[in-house]
């Protein structure tokens, strides 16, 4: 039976310890890390996770410029907007919350995010940073997996991972960040997606098996090798009448009969989540203090 990776109370300690930094550098420096956060429309998920987002800010001392607006603004609109939080000397970072409506080109608003501000570490500056081993924002998302398996004590040098999903956001920088030559990286890493052939025959080799596919029940525990470490990225809404909202999210692994299996597992809720909003707070707070160095 795995032990139970507990995201929530990793996010808070280490949440604690920026709060500790934020409120230092406003003594030593009097600056304040700002964020903007920019929402384009209403989509339910993504007005949740903006509301997290910001809460999470204020919590930590981060001030956080709110900006919501309709589902209607244009590209050109938006990108004014982003130029203005690129000039303004008290936004340390920028984040759109994705995804953006289908007439606004993606790529092209990331890539007019200052790579500086880029706390989201999506602009391909900070992903050719990432690759070649430089010094960058890194992705909140594998960051804040990376952070959990260094706290919970996980030997990821010399380790096989296996990543299913290749997505820019998840897949292909936790592969990237896991086979670095650092001290968080160092594994010899499998990247599956939809066209491998015998997925099971993979992850049943992970001793790190980190699962970013979007659907759940792709892991399931006849995949999984007993003692493996198993990371669960996927969010899920699925359907259920007895739950207040008449849905629960769960993962990408099936928890119930993969936790029999593994040594370490983390839930859905309460696992990856927390530590990715929290590496947002670590690159606000990185960015806060680069600008203050210059
Ligand atoms: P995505 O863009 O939909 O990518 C999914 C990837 O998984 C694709 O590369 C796809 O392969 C692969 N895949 C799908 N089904 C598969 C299968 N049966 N076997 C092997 N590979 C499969 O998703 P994403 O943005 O990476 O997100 C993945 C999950 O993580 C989602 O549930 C999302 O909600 C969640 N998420 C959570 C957080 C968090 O903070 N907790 C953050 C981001 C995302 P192809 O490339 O071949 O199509």
């Amino acid at each position: 039976m795995a032990t139970i990776i507990d995201g929530k109370q990793m996010a808070a300690s280490m949440r604690a310890e920026i709060k500790d930094k934020v409120a230092e550098l406003k003594k030593t420096s009097g600056i304040t890390p700002g964020l903007a956060v920019i929402l384009v429309g209403d989509n339910p998920a993504s007005k949740s996770y903006v509301t997290a987002k910001e809460k999470a800010c204020a919590e930590a001392g981060i001030a956080s410029f709110d900006c919501r607006i309709p589902e209607s603004t244009t590209e050109a609109e938006l990108l004014e907007i982003i130029e203005k939080f690129n000039n303004d000397a008290a936004v340390h970072g920028i984040l759109v919350q994705l995804p953006l409506p289908s007439h606004i080109n993606e790529d092209k608003i990331i890539t007019a995010i200052h790579p500086d501000k880029d706390v989201d570490g999506f602009h391909p500056m900070n992903v050719g940073r990432m690759l070649i081993g430089e010094k960058c924002f890194l992705p909140c998302t594998p960051h804040g997996i990376l952070q959990m398996l260094k706290r919970s004590g996980v030997k990821v040098a010399g380790a096989h991972a296996v990543v299913v999903g290749r997505s820019n956001i998840v897949g292909k920088p936790v592969a990237c960040l896991l086979m670095q030559k650092s001290d968080l990286g160092n594994a010899t890493v499998t990247l599956c997606h939809t066209r491998t052939r015998d997925l099971a025959s993979f992850t049943r080799q992970a001793d790190i098996l980190i699962v970013a596919s979007g659907h759940p029940n792709t892991v399931t525990a006849d995949m999984v090798k007993p003692g493996a470490i198993v990371i669960d990225v996927g969010v899920n809404r699925v359907e259920d009448a007895s739950a207040p909202r008449g849905y629960r999210l769960v993962g990408d692994v099936d928890f119930e009969g993969v936790k029999e299996v593994a040594s370490l597992i983390t839930p859905v809720p309460g696992g990856v989540g927390p530590m990715t909003i929290t590496m947002l707070l670590y690159n606000t707070l990185e960015s806060a203090q680069q600008s203050h160095a210059i």
